[in-house]
């Protein structure tokens, strides 16, 4: 018997949690698309949040629907708007690895008041760091890691 109780052993389950075991598959779009193309890839990818690359594959910036939102507001024709000048751009961009527990990504989500952020893996080139963008982890993942913690025989 570890003298442990039933909240600490929950605790220490909790914190064992990876990002790689709860991790969607990311949806990226270029940064040279326009706002209007952004918008038909959100409905017919099923996503809230869109992950920016540039012609390398690098991150460049995160578009979320209420940036879409209020881009639309205005009288402009969205094909002519490129996302690139709406997006949040790196690097203030809140990212994680595969790597780290489900419970910081949780408390990056509730910091930074926001609804998900892309799974990266940084890469090196002439002395330079990059972020490829390998997954995406949204508040639905957070919830499934919880749902799974109160029942171990469900799927991730
Ligand atoms: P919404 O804007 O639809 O409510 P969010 O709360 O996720 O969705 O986004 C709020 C703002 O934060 C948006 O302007 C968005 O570009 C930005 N944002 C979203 N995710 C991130 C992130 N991982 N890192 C930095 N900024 C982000």
């Amino acid at each position: 018997y570890t003298g442990k109780t039933g909240g600490q052993l929950f605790n220490e389950r909790m914190k064992k949690l990876t990002v790689k075991e709860f991790q969607s598959i990311p949806v990226v779009v270029n940064e040279s698309a326009s706002v209007y193309d952004a918008i038909c890839t959100m409905f017919l990818e099923d996503v809230g949040t869109l992950f920016v690359v540039n012609k390398q594959a690098h991150l460049v910036g995160i578009l979320s629907r209420k940036d879409l939102l209020r881009a639309s507001m205005g009288k402009q024709d969205l094909e002519s708007v490129p996302i690139s000048i709406i997006m949040t751009r790196m690097p203030n961009v809140t990212t994680c690895s595969p790597s780290d527990s489900m419970l910081e990504v949780a408390n990056k989500l509730i910091t930074k008041q926001i609804d998900g952020l892309p799974v990266v893996k940084e890469v090196e080139e002439n002395g330079a760091v990059y972020h490829e963008v390998i997954g995406r982890l949204t508040k639905t993942n957070i919830t499934k890691a919880f749902v799974y913690l109160a029942n171990d025989d469900m799927h991730k």
